[in-house]
């Protein structure tokens, strides 16, 4: 809704900037993918696809859905347009709704926006590191504090077959004290279980074998460097054992950020990580990749709630106002020659009383009205009406532009005149109640 669009376009320029700063190039994916994409790219048997898509087929009976989220697509993009041959990593970066068949709470809606920064062609932890310090840089632009990373390294295809065996087996003789989703889990997806929100089952994950303990050397000193990386960085980190972020796609590093607001309740802002066999599985060489993606509603939430000051586009300070009919004609083209010399205009064209067009223009707060009468609409003359004033003279149309202008930068400059004069006497006043307070 327009009151909520200052917030939507500070964190879109802030995630901008970061995009450009950073080396991200933007890429626009389809709304609508092929099912397959992400039965084959997040997996089957996670939550997104197998509760939670909005799928359905065409008149030519194809199998398509909304998407679900934006990595897959963005590795299909890679694929099927020759990103294979660019200069490696391939960086990445989007921002638009994804769709979730889930039950709508507060910050959470069935069409929902994300924005991402994907990094393909890299397996070096340093790119492990960079995302986590863009997602943090974003924040920071947001001013959104307490923002809490948590980490974890779930291994690869070396390691993880003999830790999924541990951990099958450690399940396995708790079966019993498992909610029902997790049994299933057992055979289909056992990674899945560790982060189950069933409080019985956190009770039997909390002493489950971890993943971090049963890492491959190159997992190990990847997951080591990465670690030493953030301390670089000065970016302090939470190791979560059980953290392992649903998605089939993921090796290696998974991290996730939260927000702690003032009653101590986390607000999960996004999250991500490493998939280095997504590339291959959808069909392309093998080729390692990074990333994370973050929820827009909820950092607008989380920006609201910490009363975050959003992005104010300029307002117009010239309001042009008109009386009779030739003058309502004339009116478009003035408004059209103001707007292309660059000055912006307010208006209510359709009212034509000059006491309720002013009265408008006084709400508005605008520094100059330009009045066109029938009179000046013959002449082609304007009664330029200065607010701060009261004056006003008449002026023909094409010197106007020249005289609004100038007395804008003066107004401006008086502004700010004043502003300063205010501070220094400010300054001046806690200066002597300081003194004062010396002296007692
Ligand atoms: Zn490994
Ligand atoms: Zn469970």
């Amino acid at each position: 809704m327009p009151a909520d669009q200052p917030y939507w376009q500070k964190l879109r320029k802030s995630v901008e900037k970061i995009a450009i700063d950073y080396n991200y190039q933007r890429i626009d994916l389809p709304i609508l993918e092929f099912t397959e994409l992400f039965e084959r790219g997040t997996g089957e048997s996670t939550d997104i696809v197998d509760k939670e898509m909005f799928k359905f087929k065409t008149r030519g009976k194809e199998d398509v859905c909304l998407r679900p989220e934006g990595t897959p697509s963005v590795v299909r993009a890679y694929l099927q347009h020759g990103m294979r041959s660019w200069p490696k990593p391939v960086k990445l970066s989007y921002s638009g709704p994804m769709y979730r068949y889930d039950r709508p709470q507060e910050g959470r809606y069935r069409e929902f926006f994300q924005f991402g920064f994907e990094a393909i062609g890299e397996q070096d932890a340093i790119l492990d590191a960079q995302m986590i310090q863009m997602a943090m840089q974003i924040f920071r632009k947001l001013k959104i504090k307490n923002v809490s990373l948590h980490l974890n390294s779930i291994g690869c295809n070396e390691c993880r077959p003999s830790y999924n065996k541990l951990l099958i087996s450690y399940l396995n003789n708790r079966k019993k004290s498992l909610c029902m989703d997790c049994k299933r889990r057992l055979k289909t997806n056992p990674l899945r279980v560790l982060d189950c929100k069933e409080e019985k089952c956190t009770q039997v994950v909390s002493q489950a074998p971890q993943t971090v303990d049963h890492l491959c050397d190159d997992c190990k000193s990847h997951f080591t460097s990465l670690l030493e990386y953030l301390d670089e960085i000065e970016i302090p980190y939470s190791l979560r054992p059980q953290l392992v972020r649903g998605l089939d796609y993921y090796t290696k590093t998974v991290f996730e950020f939260f927000a702690k607001d003032d009653e101590g309740a986390q607000a999960a802002l996004g999250g991500g990580g490493r998939y280095d066999y997504l590339v291959e599985k959808l069909g392309g060489p093998n080729t390692p990749a990074v990333g994370f993606a973050c929820g827009m509603d909820r950092l607008i939430n989380v920006m609201k709630k910490n009363d975050i000051n959003p992005y104010y586009p300029p307002k117009p300070k010239i309001y042009l106002a008109q009386l009779g009919d030739t003058a309502k004609k004339k009116s478009l083209k003035i408004f059209e020659e103001l707007e292309k010399s660059g000055i912006m205009v307010a208006e209510s064209f359709g009212r034509g009383n000059l006491r309720t067009q002013l009265s408008q223009a006084n709400k508005l707060k605008a520094e100059i009205v330009l009045i066109i009468g029938q009179r000046e609409a013959l002449d082609g003359t304007v009664i330029l009406k200065d607010m701060n004033s009261g004056g006003q003279e008449t002026m023909p149309f094409n010197k106007t532009i020249k005289e609004v202008k100038k007395r804008l930068k003066k107004n401006a400059e008086m502004a700010k005149k004043l502003a300063l004069q205010q501070a220094k006497k400010k300054d001046k006043q806690r200066k002597k109640s300081g003194n004062r307070k010396k002296k007692k």
